[in-house]
């Protein structure tokens, strides 16, 4: 059986890793000149920049995912295991990040976040001793959030809207449909604490202030599995992939885009490429953005008239803005820049809600910047550490599109730092999907 897969992202090589173990004849199509997607690596003047990103979360469904071999049926993960990262290893090497985070705020104090609770109790009678006890209750109830929402709800099949109504009661008494702020500012008194403990989603793209109450658990998936940084960067991550997925005999093909999924009936039976290429297959995965599958690559025949309304609906607007800096050795000695990832949040609520969910520009956003713990040969490459900032920007409506609307492309340069008198580097612009009916663009 031969399989297509679009999109060599993380998600495209995993699915392609997953199907090429089952037997089938997998080719990933990738327009790009290289794998990653939003893990895609950019080299600019001997400076190498991860361009997405940088940390990862829950390591043994990559272990699970190296470990897989000719023969395995699995589609899926199987539960996280806790048997180390024997097979990852082969492929590439992960380090755990102590602290997971430094967040700093603009008076100058900062929190240390660590899987410690101990430690994590010490850092918040530092700032806010009075928020000690809010913490405990907190806990609590991230961790009733996690035991369900993760390790139940993760690995249980919805297969249809019963399956959804018959877990609709335990997360209502888990309170996990209401806003995440507003559940923290149920525990926390101080601004502080309040952001440190729900700032999680602005990295990817969610905003705190709607999220659903759920996205608390992330604190113990992090807690529980630890934060972790790939030696060599993300990028060594893909190439792991790739390898990974070479080996059992799948291959890539760049520069290669699909403008076409082709179809007979209700079967996708191949694709057809920008230059007019058609290549048959028995099966054809996209691991592109839904936006683009759905509303560029299936005919509008094969459309559905509610897909379609729905997308009509789906404003892009982009969830982070990304610039991308870098330093000749012992040019990075400013505050932020000597941790793995340093955030700096807005000191108050009113000012997440305005860069979050208003028109403002991603500037009164909070700021994340990440460089690698040292030294991490070959990356970077003149013993430099390129921090990369970026400011979540949640796709509720601070957009910034560079006039218009939002491309469905996965990046969009729009003014370089040259321009600024600062070089290498780009502003870097990325879309994603939002359902935010009312989501404009706004100027930088
Ligand atoms: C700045 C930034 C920081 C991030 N930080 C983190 C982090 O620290 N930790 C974390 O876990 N996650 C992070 N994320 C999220 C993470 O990067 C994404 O969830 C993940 O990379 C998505 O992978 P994917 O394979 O699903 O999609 P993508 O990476 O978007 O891959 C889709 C691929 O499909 C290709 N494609 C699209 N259309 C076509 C077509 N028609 N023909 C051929 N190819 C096509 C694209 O070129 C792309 O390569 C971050 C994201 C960003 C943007």
């Amino acid at each position: 059986m031969r399989a297509i897969v679009i999109g060599s992202g993380v998600g495209g090589l995993s699915a392609a890793i997953r199907l090429a173990a089952m037997g089938l004849q997998v080719l990933v199509l990738e327009k790009l000149p290289g794998p990653g997607g939003r893990a895609f690596v950019h080299r600019a003047q001997g400076f190498t920049f991860d361009m997405g990103p940088t940390v990862i979360t829950v390591p043994p469904f990559l272990e699970d995912l190296f470990a897989t071999g000719p023969g395995d049926p699995r589609l899926y993960p199987d539960f996280p295991k806790e048997e180390g990262l024997k097979h990852t290893e082969r492929y590439v090497k992960l380090v755990p990040l102590d602290p997971f985070y430094r967040l700093h705020f603009p008076d100058g104090t900062y929190f240390d976040y660590k899987d410690d609770p101990e430690h994590l109790k010490g850092e918040i009678a530092r700032i806010a001793p009075e928020d000690l006890e809010g913490y405990r209750q907190f806990e609590a109830h991230a961790k009733a959030l996690f035991q369900k929402g993760f390790l139940e709800l993760g690995f249980t099949h919805f297969g249809s809207l019963l399956d959804l109504l018959k877990v609709a009661p335990d997360l209502l008494r888990l309170d996990a449909v209401r806003p995440l702020f507003s559940l923290v500012s149920r525990y926390f008194k101080s601004p502080k604490t309040r952001q440190i403990f729900s700032f999680e989603p602005l990295l990817i793209g969610g905003n705190p202030l709607k999220v659903p109450a759920l996205y608390a658990m992330i604190h113990f998936v992090e807690r529980h599995w630890g934060v972790h940084f790939a030696m060599g960067g993300t990028g060594a991550l893909v190439r792991g992939l790739v390898r990974k997925l070479e080996e059992l005999g799948g291959k890539i093909r760049y520069g290669a885009p699909v403008r076409r999924i082709l179809t007979k009936g209700r079967r996708a039976v191949g694709v057809v490429l920008q230059d007019g290429e058609k290549i048959e297959a028995d099966l054809v995965v996209s691991n592109a953005d839904y936006v683009h599958t759905y509303g560029e690559l299936l005919a509008p025949e094969d459309r559905t008239w509610n897909g379609d309304w729905r997308l009509k609906r789906t404003r892009l607007s982009m969830s982070l803005f990304v610039a991308y800096f870098a330093s000749r050795p012992g040019g990075t000695k400013g505050r932020g820049f000597g941790t793995t990832t340093s955030s700096s949040l807005p000191a108050t609520r009113s000012s997440c809600g305005t860069s979050s969910g208003g028109r403002s520009s991603p500037r009164t956003s909070p700021t994340t910047s990440t460089s690698p713990p040292s030294p991490t040969p070959p990356w970077p490459p003149r013993g430099t550490t390129p921090p990369t900032p970026w400011s979540p920007c949640p796709t509720t409506g601070a957009a910034w599109t560079g006039g218009g609307s939002a491309p469905s492309t996965w990046r969009r340069p729009s003014a370089t730092w040259t321009r600024r008198g600062t070089s290498p580097g780009s502003w870097t612009a990325w879309s994603t999907p939002t359902s935010s009916p009312r989501t404009t663009s706004s100027g930088p």
